[in-house]
């Protein structure tokens, strides 16, 4: 017969196959939150219906070249370089943020200033460098002293946004500040009311949080943004 206390003692040993197939707990989950409830459902217009030839553009780099050649909206022809974004064409994280900066206008990259600095850091502590993910804007060109961009030039450049998503086809969508939350949700909405939400874009997850330059201004919100990095970092393991 067999020993009750031997069986009693195997079946609360862990099976060191399946630890070791899943791995040990990464050091970013501890302490992360559980995923929240769903937020909004947004489907924009599919690029072939939006009145331009976009969807005629069969990758990131042809967006990239049409958005360095032409102009869509006043902030354009103020520009120095455009910013169309960059990062892995197969990134199934995309990060969009408001508009380039002063830096990010002088070398026509995406975050490199400063607020891009905290991002990377940030990338880096979820295990995903940059590298591996998509970095863009909602608009592609610098507002003057880095004043929110206007409705009329968001509608003009979002577009871009919208082919580049299609493109891509992530797996999940990190809307960094309000701007590119309410943008890409087309609602306008307090950050407090967007974020610790999982939304949908087109089906995607979309996840909202503090735009990192907000982060350098308030200390504060750190925690709450890496809750939310940390849920949009989860997602991507579902
Ligand atoms: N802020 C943004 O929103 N985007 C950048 O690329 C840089 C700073």
């Amino acid at each position: 017969m067999a020993d009750e206390s031997y069986m009693a003692k195997k079946r609360s040993t862990p099976d060191p196959k399946a630890a070791s197939a899943s791995g040990p707990e990464p050091k970013w989950m501890k302490g992360a939150p559980p995923i929240p409830g769903p937020g909004l459902s947004v489907t924009p217009p599919p690029a072939i219906l939006l009145g331009n030839d976009l969807h005629a553009l069969e990758t990131l780099d042809a967006v990239a070249e049409r958005i360095r050649g032409s102009y869509c909206c006043t902030l354009c022809p103020k520009r120095t370089h455009a910013v169309p974004g960059e990062g892995n064409p197969h990134a199934k994280l995309v990060l969009v943020g408001e508009g380039p900066g002063a830096t990010e206008d002088a070398t026509g990259r995406p975050f490199v200033g400063q607020a891009g600095q905290l991002l990377d850091g940030i990338l880096q502590a979820i295990e995903l460098p940059r590298e591996q993910v998509y970095i863009t804007n909602i608009v592609k060109c610098r507002p003057p002293q880095n004043r929110k961009p206007q409705p009329e030039e968001v509608d003009a450049c979002i577009p871009y946004l919208y082919r580049q998503l299609e493109l891509i086809a992530p797996k999940v969508i990190l809307a960094l500040g309000g701007t590119a939350g309410e943008s890409l949700l087309g609602v306008k909405k307090s950050l407090g009311e967007l974020r610790n939400k999982v939304h949908e874009f087109n089906g995607i997850p979309l996840v909202v949080t503090y735009h990192p330059a907000a982060l350098l201004r308030n200390p504060n919100w750190k925690k709450p943004t890496w809750d939310d990095v940390r849920i949009a970092r989860q997602l991507l393991d579902r």
